[in-house]
């Protein structure tokens, strides 16, 4: 039983490429030898990369004596060859044996999550038992949850329009995945796909969504409402499938669905993780008759390389470029760059994440093709995405 006191070095990847590797490695032989001497021998491990843990037995009174001595020593430089290094840490404790912190899976999870909190308290510290909030509970139950979801076909897929600026109407969407929850209800997707990623479900999950958006299309002819096409998210994980693009068209045919319907999204993290696999899979799904999206551009990774070296139909910018265009003129100026760029390379845009009237006007002089924001409707459940349809095709 007992404690673990997990630490992690902040912004360590930033370290290693401003000092360099040798230098790192010198850093994390300081940082562990001063761990060890606080610790007998046996207690301090290395979890992986950046993330020291040290198990402390007796709990309580020494955990706190042990996280003051480290926050204190984290206060001043390391100093060797002549040359003072800063570090910052974030520190997480984890008290074992407790409901959620009982097998060495939930220690390993409850180590992740201690540290992730910590990066967002301004000493970095959480102390014993902080972790065991509605938070952490909520957590622990999702990831339960995923096998259970789907099983019990537990996911349903959500729908928001796309309008288009130049017919004044709606003209594609793009599907959205949540989980239903028996205890917590619809569970957005940004609460369970990365855990879906880790544990490798995510594949599983995307064809299950792949095979209901089918489904909804087959239900739904809606061609002449203007839904030729619809948008679809792929995983990182699920691009690094080389049976990604067979499973995608096994699909496609048996519910015999034209392939230009769709348009498969990505974001940059893809094409930074997995460049050849995902190549290959885009241009078989290109030579069947798919499209490709970039998405969520304007942040993270991005750069202009992915866009160029990678066969994309369409580029969505970012909500957090779309934000920041009213009362922020210089983002204005780069957003109508990027869009004449984009045009000028044969590609359409579409801004995500659009909610005011303003922001609509101003996409419109600088010549945006579509707009997707709650401004013009959220994503909607099958039977009210069907309604509006229905509604706006008359128009
Ligand atoms: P995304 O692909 O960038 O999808 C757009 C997200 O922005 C959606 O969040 C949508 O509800 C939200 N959004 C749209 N308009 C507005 C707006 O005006 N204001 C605000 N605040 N938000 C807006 P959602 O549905 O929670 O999905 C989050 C992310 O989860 C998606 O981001 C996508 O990366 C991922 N995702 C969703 N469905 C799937 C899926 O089936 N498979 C995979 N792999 N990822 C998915
Ligand atoms: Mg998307
Ligand atoms: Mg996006």
């Amino acid at each position: 039983k007992g404690d673990i006191i997990a630490l992690a070095l902040r912004d360590f990847k930033f370290a290693n490429e401003v000092f360099g590797v040798k230098t790192c490695d010198r850093l994390l032989k300081e940082v562990a030898g001063f761990l060890k001497g606080l610790a007998p021998t046996g207690r301090v491990y290395r979890f992986d990369g950046d993330v020291f843990c040290i198990a402390e037995p007796h709990g309580a009174e020494n955990t706190d004596r042990l996280v003051n001595l480290i926050v204190d020593r984290f206060k001043k430089p390391w100093h060797f060859q002549g040359i003072d290094y800063s570090l910052n840490c974030s520190l997480g404790v984890v008290p074992m044996g407790k409901g959620g912190t009982e097998t060495v899976d939930e220690i390993v999870s409850a180590i992740d999550f201690a540290i992730q909190e910590s990066k967002h308290r301004e000493n970095g510290v959480v102390r014993g038992g902080e972790i065991f909030n509605e938070k952490f509970r909520r957590k622990n139950h999702i990831r339960a949850m995923l096998a259970y979801a789907l099983e019990k076909d537990g996911f349903e897929v959500h729908y928001q329009p796309i309008y288009c600026l130049a017919t004044g109407r709606f003209a594609t969407c793009e599907a959205l995945v949540r989980m239903r929850d028996p205890e917590f209800g619809l569970i957005p997707p940004d609460e369970f796909i990365p855990m879906a990623e880790e544990n490798g479900m995510i594949v599983s999950i995307g064809l299950v969504v792949f095979e209901k958006v089918c489904q909804f299309m087959t239900a739904h002819p809606y061609t002449e409402g203007g839904f030729e096409t619809i948008g679809v998210n792929l995983s990182v994980v699920q691009c690094m499938q080389e049976s990604l693009a067979d499973d995608l068209i096994a699909v496609m045919e048996h519910y015999k669905l034209p392939p230009g319907r769709f348009k498969f999204e990505i974001t940059e993290t893809v094409a930074a993780a997995s460049m050849s696999t995902l190549r290959s899979t885009m241009e078989r799904l290109i030579d069947y008759g798919c499209a490709f999206a970039l998405d969520d551009f304007g942040i993270g990774y991005s750069g202009v390389t992915n866009m160029l070296n990678l066969p994309f139909k369409l580029i969505k910018l970012d909500k957090s470029l779309t934000d920041r265009l009213t009362g922020e003129p210089r983002t204005r100026i780069a957003v109508e760059a990027i869009i004449s760029l984009i045009h000028r390379l044969s590609m359409r845009v579409i801004a995500e994440g659009v909610e005011v009237a303003e922001e609509v006007e101003i996409l419109r002089e600088l010549g945006c093709d579509y707009i997707q924001g709650y401004y013009f409707s959220r994503p909607l459940p099958e039977a009210a995405f069907t309604a509006l349809v229905k509604k706006t095709a008359w128009r």
